[in-house]
Formats: C-alpha cells, sequence, structure tokens
C-alpha cells in the first residue's frame, strides 16, 4: 500500500493536483504540453492510483509569448520615442536660442527702419510660436513618461497677470469681444511656478476667445478666505476663473475635452488647435495641487475654473518687472569665458557680451574650455552642457579640481530645460542654471549676480510711458504724426501706423488695436477724438 506523500502528491495545500507544462519533442513545430494528474484516494488517504489528463496548450503559449513580445516592443518604443524627443528637443532649441537671442539683440539697436522693426517683431513672435508648439509636444511626452515638474520660484503676481490680460485684451479687441479682468485682494507675491501658470491662463483665455463670436470674455482672480489653521498665515488659496460667452459645450462632451488630441464642436475651429491645450493644463494644476473645473451650456458660455493653495512671499523677492535695458556695468573690466560647441550660440553671446563692456573668450568644448580657462583665467564662465569631445558637467568636474577655479563661477546653459537636468549641473559644482533659449534679461541678471556686478541701465522709452484709460500711450511724437494724419483724414496711413506700433513694441499693442478697429470702421472723427483724449496723456 503507498501512502499518498510517498508518491510525491507534494502539494496538500494547494490541493493534491499536480500541474506541469513541457516542451514535447516533437520533429516539427514545439509542441507544449499541460498534464494535470492527481491521486485518487479512499476514506482514509490511501492511494488507489493516479488519474492524469494531458492537453496541447501550444496555441495559448504561442499567444503569451507573442504577448510579451509585443510588450517588450512597446517599452523598446517608448523609449526610442523618449530618447527621441529629448534628441529633438535639444536639436529644435538649440537654433531656435540663436534666432530668438538675434531677435532680442538686433530689436536694441538704435536706428531701426520700420520695415526692419516689423520684420524683427514677426521673427521673434514667430519664434516664440514656434518654441511654445515644441514645448507644447514635449509637455506631452513628459506627462506620458511622468517625467512633468514644476519649478516654483517667487512671483509678482500683478506683474505676472497684468502681460496675460493685455495680450488677451488684443485678441479679444481684434474679435470685436469686450474684455473684463478683475483681481480682488489678492497678494502681492507668492511661490508659483509662473511660467506653467501663465501657460494655463493664456490656454484657457484663448479657447474663450476661439470659442466666442459674441460678447465677453472675462478673466478674475480672488483671494479666498481660507480656514484658519497653523499654516493660514502663510499661504493663500487663490481662485482663477475664465468665463466666455461662446459656443459652450454639451454635457457628453464636457468629459472629453480633457482627453489629449480630443476636440469637440465644428470643424474650422477644431483645425486652430492641437487638442492638447486642456491635457496639458489640467496636468500641471494638478500637479500644483488643484483641479480645473468647468461649467458649460451649449449656446450659452462656459467657465473654466481652478483654486491653488500658494505659499506667501515677500515682494522684494519677486522678479521686478524688466523696464530697463542693461547697457554696462561699473568697475573693473571682467571677463567671460563662452563654451558651446554651436558657434552660432557663440556668437549669439559674445555678441551681447562685448557691447556691455566684457571681455569675451570662446571654447568648442569642454576639453577646450579646460585649456582656455587655464591660459585666460576668466571671471566667470558660461558652460554649455551637451557637447561632444567633453561635455559641460565633466569639464565643471574637472576645473572644481583645479584650485584657481575652484570658486570661479560657472554658470550651466542646457537646452533640457527640465529640474532633472538644473540638480545634474548642481551636482557636477555649477553655481547657476539657466535653460535656453536664454533670454537676455535673465543671463544679464545671473551674470550680474555671480559677479557681484553693479549694471548701469538705459532706460528704454517704456519707463516713461504714459498709460490712460489703461492704455499704454505710444511716445509724444508719434502721437503727433496720428494727430496729423487724423486732421487730414488720412485713414489708410494711421491704419499702417497702428500696424507698426503693435509690432514695435507689445505694450502698445492694445491701443493700436483700437486705432485699427476704428480705422477699418473709417470712424476718422472717433479716430480724432481718440487720439486727442490720450495725447494729452503722452506729453
Ligand atoms: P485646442 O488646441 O483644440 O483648443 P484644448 O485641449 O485647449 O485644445 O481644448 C480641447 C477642446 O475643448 C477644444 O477643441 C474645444 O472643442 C473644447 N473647448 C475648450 N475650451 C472651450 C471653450 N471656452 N468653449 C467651448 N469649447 C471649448
Amino acid at each position: 500500500m503507498v501512502r499518498a506523500e510517498e508518491i510525491g502528491v507534494m502539494t496538500a495545500k494547494r490541493g493534491a493536483t499536480i500541474v506541469e507544462r513541457s516542451l514535447a519533442a516533437s520533429t516539427h513545430e514545439p509542441v507544449w504540453v499541460e498534464r494535470f494528474r492527481t491521486p485518487v484516494l479512499d476514506e482514509d488517504g490511501t492511494v488507489l492510483g493516479v488519474v492524469g489528463v494531458s492537453r496541447d496548450i501550444s496555441t495559448q503559449k504561442a499567444a503569451e509569448s507573442a504577448r510579451e513580445a509585443a510588450l517588450a516592443e512597446a517599452m523598446r518604443l517608448a523609449q526610442l520615442r523618449s530618447d527621441f524627443l529629448a534628441r529633438m528637443s535639444h536639436e529644435l532649441r538649440t537654433p531656435l536660442n540663436a534666432i530668438l537671442g538675434y531677435a532680442q539683440i538686433l530689436r536694441q539697436e538704435q536706428h531701426l527702419s520700420e520695415r526692419q522693426t516689423r520684420g524683427l517683431a514677426i521673427i521673434q513672435s514667430s519664434g516664440e510660436h514656434l518654441l511654445s508648439l515644441i514645448n507644447d509636444i514635449l509637455d506631452l511626452a513628459r506627462i506620458d513618461a511622468g517625467k512633468l515638474e514644476l519649478v516654483p520660484t517667487t512671483v509678482n503676481l500683478s506683474t505676472l497677470l497684468q502681460p496675460v490680460a493685455d495680450i488677451i485684451r488684443v485678441k479679444a479687441q481684434e474679435k470685436a469681444l469686450l474684455f473684463h479682468y478683475e483681481e480682488a485682494v489678492i497678494p502681492a507675491a507668492v511661490q508659483v511656478d509662473c511660467t506653467r501658470l501663465r501657460q494655463v491662463l493664456l490656454n484657457l483665455l484663448s479657447n474663450a476667445i476661439k470659442f466666442t463670436d459674441r460678447g465677453e470674455i472675462s478673466l478674475r482672480v480672488q483671494a479666498l478666505p481660507g480656514p484658519k489653521t497653523a499654516d493660514s498665515g502663510s499661504s493663500v488659496r487663490l481662485r482663477f476663473e475664465v468665463q466666455d460667452t461662446g459656443i459652450g459645450i454639451s454635457e457628453p462632451e464636457l468629459a472629453r475635452i480633457f482627453q489629449p488630441f480630443e476636440q469637440v464642436g465644428d470643424a474650422q475651429r477644431r483645425r486652430e488647435g492641437s487638442g492638447l491645450g486642456l491635457t496639458i493644463s489640467q496636468e500641471f494644476i494638478e500637479l500644483m495641487a488643484g483641479d480645473i473645473r468647468v461649467e458649460s451650456q451649449l449656446g450659452l458660455g462656459s467657465r473654466f475654473s481652478f483654486e491653488l493653495q500658494l505659499p506667501l512671499a515677500l515682494d522684494e523677492a519677486a522678479e521686478a518687472p524688466s523696464e530697463k535695458h542693461h547697457a554696462g556695468y561699473e568697475g573693473t573690466r571682467c571677463s567671460i569665458l563662452i563654451v558651446d560647441d554651436a558657434p552660432e550660440n557663440r556668437v549669439m553671446l559674445t555678441d551681447t557680451l562685448v557691447p556691455l563692456g566684457f571681455e569675451v573668450f570662446e571654447a568648442r568644448d569642454g576639453q577646450e574650455a579646460l585649456a582656455r580657462a587655464q591660459r585666460c583665467s576668466p571671471d566667470l564662465i558660461l558652460m554649455d552642457v551637451a557637447m561632444p569631445v567633453m561635455d559641460g558637467l565633466e569639464a565643471t568636474r574637472r576645473l572644481r579640481q583645479l584650485p584657481a577655479f575652484a570658486e570661479v563661477p560657472i554658470i550651466a546653459v542646457s537646452a533640457n530645460a527640465t529640474q532633472q537636468e538644473a540638480t545634474r549641473c548642481e551636482d557636477a559644482g555649477v553655481d547657476a542654471f539657466l535653460a535656453k533659449p536664454i533670454v537676455r534679461d535673465d543671463l544679464l541678471q545671473l551674470i550680474g549676480k555671480e559677479l557681484g556686478l553693479c549694471w548701469v541701465f538705459e532706460h528704454a522709452a517704456t519707463v516713461t510711458d504714459a498709460v490712460s484709460d489703461g492704455l499704454v500711450i505710444p511716445p509724444p511724437e508719434e502721437m503727433d504724426l496720428l494727430h496729423q494724419l487724423a486732421l487730414e483724414g488720412n485713414i489708410r496711413s494711421i491704419g499702417r501706423r497702428a500696424e507698426y506700433l503693435a509690432s514695435m513694441d507689445s505694450r502698445y499693442a492694445a491701443f493700436a488695436a483700437q486705432l485699427r478697429s476704428m480705422a477699418s470702421a473709417y470712424q476718422s472723427k472717433a479716430i480724432l477724438s481718440f487720439v486727442n483724449r490720450h495725447r494729452q496723456a503722452a506729453v
């Protein structure tokens, strides 16, 4: 008599059935066989025998391995896509850096013709538009990869919101829509990722304009009376609301609009967008611990809103609005080593720095930078990160090991504008991190901070710009010319002058838009009184 244990029924806990899967020997296709064996026991547990069933599971096995292969392939492709996007980000941002950088440099020139000024404004705005598209696609890739990050800084809320309102006011005027902007008792400065918050607001407001043909758009920002908690003195709850009187969204469509690439409504308006804006906006607001809500009624309009709990900050720390142009600095001449493999970037940086009085040296990669730095002893180094031969991180690490360069400020410049990249640079020993495309004022502000410079500013015309009825008024000579043209009833020239003003400086865009809309309606009397009224303010 054989006991059950003795024939190897090992899995009393899992039941006594044994399942085996094995590859059967076959001359043709591999055949997978699954065998079930189970002992037959009598009442006192004595094994009477074993019964078994075998079945061919080759098809199931083939499906399993096909699924595994498909999964591995999908992961490989996702990795490839991620690498491709990271590379493209770099490849696209690098030339854009040179384009936008030069547009900024040339716009500082004194004696530009009207055509040149307009051309440069177009280069800059088209470049910025292209950059925002690239950024949208990259943001989406980061969302996919779970790599989205926020970079909170101290921000003056009005400085953040006012330009958003100005841009939207102009867009609204172009569609003959009213625009209301209300700020209710908001604090001066908070900690927030201002680029992302601005991006979300501009996206919601641009949608409001796109999907509204008559009526009004409004942006409301208010501080909510939050619950009294231990930290309620150090943070504030803000509510942002964008409302329109547009086409609205139907109930079933509301559920879809936050999905990537989802667009609802008519085909003409769909063509103008990508269907990514709301997805990205929602992701940002969720990262800031908020949630975008939408209420809408078909034919009546929509209201998008979100609330954020933001840490309060001291106003002095907030970025000051940049209204002054750097013209030079006080004290002895400083030297800067520019390290970048792209010649156009080196030239662009040189052209930015030399007119301000810096002595400039150049190197094409990390290795050259090491040699150059030791020969020239620069006061500061601008170090590109991704370079052939030796990258900027390695060069920084090696420089830091040389006693003469242990303290020399190094600013890393990278097209990979992520927090991870900034951390990698910090770990290598850089003092500051700057994302490409380089914004001139940010670059100079950082250089000034690292070198302890006292800047000499040239006051731009905008510092003394007059403001009337919430519009920034062009300089007196422009107002005189407009007055003359209005007296002559020269509507066509007024229209052209309005376009010129808008391209000359975005601050005049709202003024120009009003002028243009009156010119296109041939309201010569209204133009004359409009110009007269605002001319007083420009003197
Ligand atoms: P798009 O680039 O198409 O604007 P979004 O993700 O920003 O992409 O918006 C997705 C869709 O949601 C839009 O195509 C539109 O159908 C709908 N939508 C967004 N905002 C509004 C609005 N204010 N009024 C009506 N429909 C809107």
